[in-house]
């Protein structure tokens, strides 16, 4: 089945809820709403980056495209197919293509296999090659993430932080996939050896034709990394740009919130903090009308009251209605800055 590479992820709508659960009987007293109705396109060899603060749902989401937790609502298609009507044997299949990476490269690999039993793992689920063909792709995958063939002998201890995380990369390569979810790679590692794994990343993709879905709290290496960006808040997109769009003019409140808090080595540059009130409200029960409502400093009536619906400049994307008001009378460069400004008396000094 084909399907237009600018589809070749598609989320439409996507729901992951959990239940919470009391008493006796295990009754069903609510549901954890962590994924609440997102919809976003990546096409093949393009990466997405995903954004936002932790619980925002922005792994879950990750994990949802793979199946690896079961999506409640709304659709997920890879290359054509419907994932969450996929049987159990096309899923495999499809399983192959779409491979994920964790964040801890310490608890993800097994202590007591070695590389090469971890690798070819993988190989055996998805009955690809035979002896010499697996040690062939085995150590081509090595090779691609930088590690030396010796590797397949040794644990996973007798590694570093970045060496484990680009075996975790090469486990995934083995299988020659098309779409990697890449969920926080880098933050468990030494600021150090972060820029090599994201380059390598980089490296891949344009080598490989991969397509990402990068998902991080770090919005420095998702615009390095990214073509396309989502910012999450409790279980939604609240804006998505091109990379280029979205950093030169954000437009929701919550972005300029999490700009303002990027380091800067430039102190000319650096935007005063601003400091959100609160805490990022449960998911299980989400605020009426804009969900970010009870910490933004710009909230107004209707902003407690109406869920923003989404406002299009172009290809940029924003659920907002102070952004919408402001984009019916000007650009999204002025409408940024109109937006930064008012934030501005809110802000702190950052120190
Ligand atoms: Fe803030 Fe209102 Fe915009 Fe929500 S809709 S981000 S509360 S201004």
């Amino acid at each position: 089945m084909s399907e237009p590479d600018a589809e070749f992820v598609a989320v439409t709508d996507l729901e992951t809820w959990f239940p919470i659960r009391r008493g006796l009987f295990r009754q069903v007293v609510g549901q954890v709403r962590a994924v609440d109705g997102v919809s976003f396109q990546i096409g093949r060899g393009r990466t997405l980056g995903l954004v936002g603060e932790s619980g925002c749902g922005k792994t879950t989401v990750g994990r949802s495209l793979l199946r690896l937790v079961e999506p409640t609502g709304g659709s997920v298609r890879f290359a054509g197919h419907d994932i969450r009507t996929a049987t159990a044997v096309d899923l495999r299949g499809l399983r192959r293509r779409m491979q994920i990476v964790f964040q801890d490269p310490y608890g993800s690999l097994n202590p007591r296999l070695t590389v090469r039993a971890i690798l070819e793992e993988g190989l055996v689920v998805h009955r690809l090659g035979e002896g010499p063909e697996r040690l062939r792709r085995m150590t081509a995958a090595l090779d691609r993430t930088g590690m030396p063939v010796a590797a397949l002998a040794r644990y996973p201890h007798e590694f570093s932080g970045g060496q484990r995380q680009r075996i975790a990369i090469a486990r995934a390569l083995v299988l020659e996939p098309d779409f990697l979810v890449l969920d926080e790679p880098i933050s468990a590692l030494d600021v150090s050896i972060q820029a090599q794994v994201v380059n390598l990343l980089a490296e891949l993709r344009r080598e490989l034709g991969l397509t990402y879905l990068f998902i991080s709290h770090d919005l420095s290496v998702v615009e390095y990394i990214s073509d396309e960006v989502a910012v999450m808040y409790l279980g939604r997109i609240v804006e998505h740009a091109a990379a280029r769009d979205l950093y030169a003019a954000p437009l929701h409140p919550y972005t300029h919130a999490l700009f303002s808090a990027i380091p800067s080595v430039e102190p000319a540059r650096r935007p005063s903090r601003i400091v959100l009130p609160g805490d990022v409200p449960s998911p299980a029960h989400p605020p009426r009308g804009c969900r970010f409502h009870p910490r933004c400093p710009l909230a107004e009536a209707v902003c407690r009251e109406q869920d923003p619906p989404a406002t299009l400049v172009g290809e940029h994307r924003v659920h907002c209605h102070v952004a919408a008001r402001e984009l019916a009378s000007g650009d999204a460069a002025t409408t940024s800055a109109r937006i930064a400004a008012a934030l501005a008396g809110t802000a702190s000094p950052c120190p």
